[in-house]
């Protein structure tokens, strides 16, 4: 039996996840730890029903609802940043890494510290800290497992590969909410508008991320710290079917390209059964039916936020810490009303080009302290930036 913890099990992946625990056959997995957030009801069902050690809110006011939610239940039940990295580092064989944002880092990291399986859907953790995440890996013998279904297509793209022989990494992208809209409709796009997404269902950040592109961005940096490519070495795509999710050059001109339907119980239920395939509750693709593929070459100007990621690998460090920070502040900014769709890239923008000359950025070595440190100061620039343009 394999003891499984799920760091994020509220949320959208989470979700996934515990679907293929629950349809697999009986006594495979003890679940040892669920956090969440502020879904109480959600996370309290969950562990009852797969018999959690642990139950974890990542919010100390909600401590009181959380255990009367599991009063009788024989759940141990804990609340607060470091009760999260106290379920990461009780023993488990494969956690999931799910939370949403750079919150997910330490709680991934300390996972990472106990040797297990980390099956990694936070990208924030190597945009922001990739080389710490490698190194923890490596000193630990942990495993790192994708499971952004484009660096899963590309992981199985490569198995069995030589990695030196392989030139290229083709990157797909749906395109997003706004992928057949004129740029000046994106302009006044709303968050209701950008919160839906034309093939994938996701949580609401990463969608609006996707009509953005900002997402596309974090993928190719999360290629760049995962697989080791250069970032010349890395191209995106545009494929509106969201059937091809990575394709990889080799050195001989031949295309591997991971096929598949965008449901993401493909790449979860891969990296939880890996190394071996088993039957998932996947649809079986009916090429005739779909009948065309569709590629084009994204639009900067539709997709300012795209080219950014090569200027963060450009620079490498803490740059990216900046780049994930200054993202998620522009996108609290923009669901909260604050700024329009389109001001998210130029503030980010501004941000990398304002803060090139930190202090806090100019170290060697990348640790978690200097990656929330990096995290608050570029917070507080955004917050600023955008006070700046309301007055
Ligand atoms: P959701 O928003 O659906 O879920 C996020 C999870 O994190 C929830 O359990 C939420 O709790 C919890 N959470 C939110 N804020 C915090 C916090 N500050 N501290 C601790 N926990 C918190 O996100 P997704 O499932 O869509 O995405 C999760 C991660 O996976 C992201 O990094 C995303 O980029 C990545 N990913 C997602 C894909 C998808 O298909 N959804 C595809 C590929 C990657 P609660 O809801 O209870 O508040």
């Amino acid at each position: 039996m394999r003891r499984v913890t799920i760091l994020g099990a509220t949320g959208s992946i989470g979700q996934n996840t515990l679907d293929l625990i629950r349809r697999a056959p009986k006594g495979s997995y003890q679940v040892v730890a669920l956090t969440g957030g502020r879904n109480i009801a959600q996370l309290a069902a969950d562990a009852r029903a797969f018999g959690a050690e642990l139950a974890v809110t990542a919010h100390d006011d909600l401590l009181v609802p959380l255990r009367a939610a599991l009063a009788g239940s024989g759940v141990e039940v804990a609340a607060g940043a470091a009760a999260l990295i106290e379920a990461a580092q009780r023993p488990a064989d494969w956690t999931m890494s799910a939370i949403v944002g750079v919150a997910g880092l330490a709680p991934g990291l300390a996972a990472l510290e106990n040797g297990g399986t980390l099956a990694l859907a936070n990208k924030e953790s190597l945009v922001t800290a990739g080389p710490l995440l490698m190194a923890c890996a490596q000193a630990t013998g942990a495993r790192i497992l994708p499971v952004d279904s484009e660096h899963s297509a590309i992981f199985q793209a490569l198995t069995g590969e030589d990695i030196a022989t392989a030139r290229r990494v083709i990157i797909t992208a749906s395109g997003g909410a706004f992928r057949d809209w004129p740029l000046k409709r994106m302009r006044a796009a709303t968050v209701a508008q950008a919160s839906s997404h034309p093939n994938w269902a996701m949580g609401q950040r990463i969608t609006i991320d996707s009509a953005s592109m900002f997402n596309k961005a974090l993928e190719v940096i999360e290629a760049k710290e995962f697989f080791g490519f250069r970032p010349e070495q890395i191209e995106v795509v545009i494929h509106p079917q969201s059937i091809i999710h990575a394709l990889i050059g080799f050195c001989d001109g031949g295309l591997m390209a991971h096929v598949g339907p965008p449901d993401m119980r493909h790449a979860i239920g891969y990296a939880l059964n890996w190394p071996t395939r088993r039957d998932l509750p996947v649809e079986a693709l009916d090429l005739a039916t779909i009948g065309r593929l569709d590629f084009a070459a994204p639009d900067p100007a539709r997709y300012p936020a795209l080219g950014l990621a090569w200027q963060v690998m450009a620079v490498g460090g803490l740059t990216g810490a900046v780049f994930n920070a200054a993202k998620e502040r522009a996108l609290d900014h923009f669901i909260a009303g604050h700024i329009g769709f389109m001001a998210m890239a130029d503030l980010v923008q501004s941000a990398l080009d304002g803060l090139a000359g930190h202090p806090e950025l100019a170290v060697s070595e990348i640790t978690l302290e200097r990656v929330q440190s990096v995290d608050h100061v570029t917070r507080q620039h955004m917050d600023m930036q955008v006070g700046r343009r309301a007055g």
